[in-house]
């Protein structure tokens, strides 16, 4: 059996291709967002009690390899899969999208190691933010931009008070261009601030900063040491998970 440790379109992505194939497998998602986006076959919900808790689980459910599909930025439960794995010989992969560095007008960009050096930077910059670092981040953002006219945008209501010159968006992406011009005009963003989450599922905004020329703050991929194999598409995991099931 694989586990598909998931939260990503990605992983969704996989879960297709292994259900179509016949490969027994589960997704898991840790249940940040009330009412996530589900993949097709069996899924658990919740976190499985740190490097411990997995590796009880791995034992319990007999799993025979692990796909860590999560987020760039859901270090976490990268460190405790790979630790996990480690300690059992159980085989993992590492399913990541490639970040945007490499893309059109990235060399412009403010980038910076962490959320805080983002809030500064983007009080520095702007009146006006756009904020899409997603909700758990937003805490680290309050204080720096306490007297800014910022905009959050988020899946699920934050948890923390706001201050009051702040505007809340609930949504989730893809996002259309044409929404994300509307945005920044009916906003008058200033300075963007987002994570460098990688694909197309968010890319929209940066156009539209490009276009009109507002300047991005970007928060970089911490670099963690790990061998673990890698690969950027889920059709190539879809292809090792059926191997080693
Ligand atoms: P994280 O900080 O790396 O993980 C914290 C803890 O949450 C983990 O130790 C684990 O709890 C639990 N967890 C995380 N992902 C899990 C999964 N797929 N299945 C079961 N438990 C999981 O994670 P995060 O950044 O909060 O992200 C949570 C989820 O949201 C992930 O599935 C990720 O793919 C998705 N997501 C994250 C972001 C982001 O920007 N961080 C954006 C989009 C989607 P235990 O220690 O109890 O096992």
């Amino acid at each position: 059996m694989i586990l598909l440790l998931g939260g990503t379109a990605e992983a969704r992505e996989v879960a297709v291709v292994l259900q179509a194939e016949g490969v027994r497998f589960v997704s898991s998602l840790a249940g940040r967002v009330a009412q996530p986006r589900l993949p097709v076959g069996a899924v658990q919900i919740g976190g499985f009690g740190g490097v411990t808790g997995l590796r009880a689980y791995l034992a319990e459910q007999r799993v025979d390899a692990v796909i860590d599909a999560t987020h760039p930025f859901a270090e976490g439960m990268s460190r405790n899969a790979a630790a996990a794995c480690t300690a059992d010989g159980i085989p993992l992969l590492r399913l990541e999208r490639p970040g945007w560095s490499e893309a059109p007008g990235a060399e412009v960009w403010h980038w910076v190691d962490d959320h805080d050096a983002a809030a500064a930077t983007a009080a520095r910059l702007g009146e006006r933010p756009f904020l899409t670092v997603g909700r758990q981040a937003l805490d680290r953002f309050v204080g720096p931009l306490g007297a800014h006219h910022t905009l959050a945008r988020v899946v699920d209501a934050p948890g923390v008070a706001l201050p009051t010159t702040w505007t809340v968006i609930l949504s989730r992406g893809p996002y259309p261009i044409d929404n994300e011009r509307q945005l920044f005009e009916q906003h008058d963003v200033d300075v963007l601030v987002t994570k460098d989450s990688g694909g197309t599922y968010t890319w929209a905004k940066m156009e539209v900063a490009a276009e009109r020329g507002t300047p991005v703050v970007i928060v970089r991929r911490s670099v963690f040491a790990s061998d673990v194999p890698t690969v950027s598409d889920p059709a190539s995991a879809a292809a090792w998970a059926a191997r080693v099931s």
